[in-house]
């Protein structure tokens, strides 16, 4: 058995091929340019590979809803040319094998439920934390959808007080966690990229404050179990010791099961593979609903 796998993203395409025991055989990036110079070289690659089946884990927002005649389809993206882009049909017309589609992070939390971070348990959050904010959620061991899928990057949150930008830089809300704490919005907020604050910088608590009002929403709303954060500004290794302090804080001792933190809000175990093997699952579980 040889599953394909798409991690979608606005700079670069991870294709990658693996075999039934999900270990990855080869991979090619390629940078994404339109649709009509990047397709070709990606259906060129995987009609090379023989694949049985493909998972494509994509930048959204996507169409999700299978009744929708547009199923499978980018939607309203900002990446102009790829708006309305019928994505996964594309790929099922030319390499006539089962499909599946999802956010490149609900991707991501699939593989981290089944193969890392969030192993052995029913539900898990996976945010991403960099050039945007994205959020993948498993309840109960499936991945939601509804509308569409969750926009995690997009709640609404409480700005700090001390925040010189506290209405954020989100074109479309105001004070939304995008908005206040991704990585072009750090750079908005203090005239530099946030790799280049030392790791003393206000700046740091501030996202720590961001963050961890996330993590409380997603404990509040989903009752997760593990909340896993990845993404470029999550290579900022002081971050996670305080956000869980942050989290403590806030939740003020109200959710009695949780003491500490410290194995709640996590790094993805499967970084940087967690979207690409989460796509690899999601060609797994087309070849299974075929049968
Ligand atoms: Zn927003």
């Amino acid at each position: 058995m040889r599953y394909g796998a798409l991690e979608g993203g606005g700079t670069k395409m991870v294709m990658a091929v693996a075999d039934e025991n999900l270990n990855i055989l080869t991979r090619e990036t390629i940078p994404t340019k339109t649709p009509a110079e990047t397709m070709p070289a990606m259906i060129e690659f995987f009609q090379g590979q023989k694949i049985d089946a493909l998972g494509i884990g994509c930048f959204g927002p996507l169409d999700l809803k299978p009744s929708s005649p547009a199923f499978g389809s980018i939607a309203k993206t900002p990446k102009l040319a790829w708006r309305d882009y019928p994505l996964m049909p594309e790929f099922q017309k030319a390499l006539q094998v089962p499909c599946a589609i999802d956010t490149d992070v609900n991707a991501a939390a699939l593989c981290e439920l089944k193969l890392g971070a969030g192993k052995g348990l029913n539900n898990c959050v996976y945010v991403t934390v960099g050039t945007g904010i994205g959020g993948g959620v498993v309840c109960e061991g499936n991945l939601v959808h509804g509308l569409m899928h969750p926009e995690w990057g997009h709640i609404l949150l409480a700005p700090h007080p001390d925040d010189p930008m506290p209405q954020g830089a989100c074109p479309y809300h105001v004070s939304c966690l995008e908005g206040l704490a991704s990585g072009p919005a750090m750079e908005k907020r203090w005239g530099v990229p946030g790799r280049e604050l030392p790791p003393d910088h206000p700046a740091w608590k501030l996202e720590a404050h961001y963050l961890a009002q996330m993590c409380v929403a997603a404990l509040m709303m989903v009752s997760t179990e593990k909340i896993i954060l990845g993404g470029g500004v999550m290579s900022q290794k002081q971050l996670f010791p305080m956000i869980r302090e942050e989290v403590l804080r806030m939740l003020g001792g109200y959710l009695h099961c949780v003491e500490n933190a410290d194995d709640l809000i996590v790094p993805p175990a499967c970084w940087p593979d967690s979207g690409l093997l989460g796509s690899v699952l999601l060609a797994k579980m087309a070849l299974e609903e075929k049968k």
